[in-house]
């Protein structure tokens, strides 16, 4: 049975005690009295990416699935309460939840399904994965797997940030959701570890709950974030971006009293005093179920590796969205779910014409480019969404020469009119990579 015999639920204001009822009453029961959905295509996650591809495929493929952990879909922009979302998807500048909600009433209208408060663990075999619901486990064997299950910030464990262990530290995802969903308080005075976008709407966040920042604290001698955002950001919310500084400590019992910073140039420590401490920033993709199952994971990015068309390594296994890139915006985001749906449906017909695979080239950066996305040319041209590649640098540069070469020859090189920068994006055209031979040897990306 497929999952398109199931009644379909709303992401918005059903309870998840009815949602897993009704769900439980359309699903095939195996020989062991366990339930298993069969859909064309299971999409894990429901933020932007996973919504977005939903919304395109279903109108095309038999039936298609979004499993969502949360008790509603929409993934980050839910909590992400201000406004800078959906500039080139929608062509509008709306709220994060706005547009999430926007999201999951368009894949719903096209006739998705959204399974929320399921939430993946794992996998029975090579094409069955295991999720938990309210009403025990479920079994999803789809034709098509599109994994969009984001990124998420690291926490202090993983930054190994030395000092006490006191309440008060938080990650940005970790603070909106208690402000903007949970309406709890947070502090009074916070110092921000980080200055990219997202390090900004920690502080608009902070803010709201009556918390002022006392510092943004970059590793960087430039904060990374546009200075569209970072000189306004300084003036309206009064506060400072220390540069070349990274916090050695964290102070307090009980409760956060201080962090230790130190000036990376000159070794200079000092104390700032504050309650609260956003770690912002520092991502890693949410790439666990894509790892156990033994796709070929970046070591750099630890994102899957992904051709163009965004299929990782295993058959019939596309990611899309921030799991593959840690990060780009949300706009970004949902587009390249319109681009997968759209090399899915290609996937399911080439597969049913047994179309064989050919030879692909991997793409190596060099530093300072610390990764990109894909990391694989294929045989079919495919071109990548938005016929960029997205990489991530550790280097400012202001005025960047792309160059492109394979097996030591060169085969384009380009000044782009935009910086390579930490802490954002960095897009690269992919014509630079029109001449590369997919049974060649590794193809370099190096910018200078
Ligand atoms: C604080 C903050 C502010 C931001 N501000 C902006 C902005 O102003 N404008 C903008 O364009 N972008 C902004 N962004 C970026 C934007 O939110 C992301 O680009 C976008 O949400 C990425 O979409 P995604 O679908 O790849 O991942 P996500 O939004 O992270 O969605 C992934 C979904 O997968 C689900 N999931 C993960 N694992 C599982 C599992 N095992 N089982 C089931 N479900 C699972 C998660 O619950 C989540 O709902 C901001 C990001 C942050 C953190």
């Amino acid at each position: 049975m497929s999952a398109a015999d199931q009644t379909p639920t709303s992401a918005d204001q059903t309870t998840s005690a009815d949602q897993t009822e009704r769900h439980t009453g359309g699903m095939t029961t195996n020989d062991d009295g366990r339930r298993v959905l069969t859909p064309t295509v299971a999409i894990i996650g429901g933020g932007p990416a996973g919504l977005s591809a939903a919304a395109r495929l279903a109108p095309h493929v038999e039936s298609v699935v979004v499993l969502e952990r949360e008790k509603q879909a929409g993934g980050i922009p839910r909590h992400a309460d201000h406004p800078g979302y959906g500039i080139r998807d929608r062509k509008r500048f709306m709220s994060g939840p706005k547009y999430a909600r926007v999201l999951v009433a368009e894949a719903e209208a096209a006739g998705a399904e959204l399974l929320t408060e399921t939430m993946v663990t794992g996998w029975e075999g090579p094409s069955t994965l295991v999720a938990t619901t309210r009403s025990g486990r479920l079994l999803v064997r789809p034709e098509v797997f599109v994994f969009a299950t984001g990124a998420r910030e690291r926490p202090r464990t993983a930054r190994m940030i030395p000092g006490t262990r006191p309440g008060g530290v938080l990650t940005t995802g970790h603070l909106q959701n208690l402000v903007h969903l949970h309406h709890k308080e947070v502090g009074t005075r916070a110092v921000v570890v980080g200055a990219e976008l997202v390090s900004w709407s920690a502080v608009m966040t902070l803010k709201e709950a009556g918390c002022r920042t006392e510092a943004l604290v970059s590793e960087y001698p430039v904060g990374e974030s546009y200075s569209l955002f970072r000189v306004p950001g300084k003036v309206m919310f009064r506060t400072r971006v220390e540069t070349s500084s990274k916090v050695v400590a964290i102070h307090g019992r009980g409760r956060v009293s201080g962090v230790e910073v130190e000036n990376t140039t000159t070794g200079e420590r000092r104390v700032i005093e504050c309650d609260t401490v956003v770690l912002t920033g520092d991502w890693i993709p949410d790439n666990e179920l894509l790892r156990m199952a033994g796709a070929d994971i970046d070591p750099a990015s630890r994102a899957p590796v992904v051709d163009a068309a965004m299929r990782t390594s295993l058959p019939g296994v596309f990611s899309v969205g921030n799991v593959n890139h840690p990060v780009d915006t949300a706009d970004v985001v949902a587009l390249e779910g319109q681009f997968v749906a759209d090399r899915v449906r290609e996937y399911l017909v080439a597969r049913n014409a047994g179309r064989p695979d050919g030879p692909s080239a991997r793409i190596v950066p060099d530093a300072p480019i610390r990764w990109v996305s894909p990391s694989v040319w294929g045989p079919d041209r495919t071109e990548p969404a938005r016929r960029r590649l997205v990489a991530w640098v550790d280097r400012l540069i202001r005025r960047p020469v792309v160059t492109v070469t394979q097996d030591g020859r060169p085969l384009a090189r380009k000044r782009l009119a935009w910086p390579a920068a930490p802490g954002r994006v960095f897009r690269i055209p992919s014509e630079l990579l029109d001449d590369v031979s997919p049974s060649g040897g590794d193809v370099r990306v190096s910018v200078e």
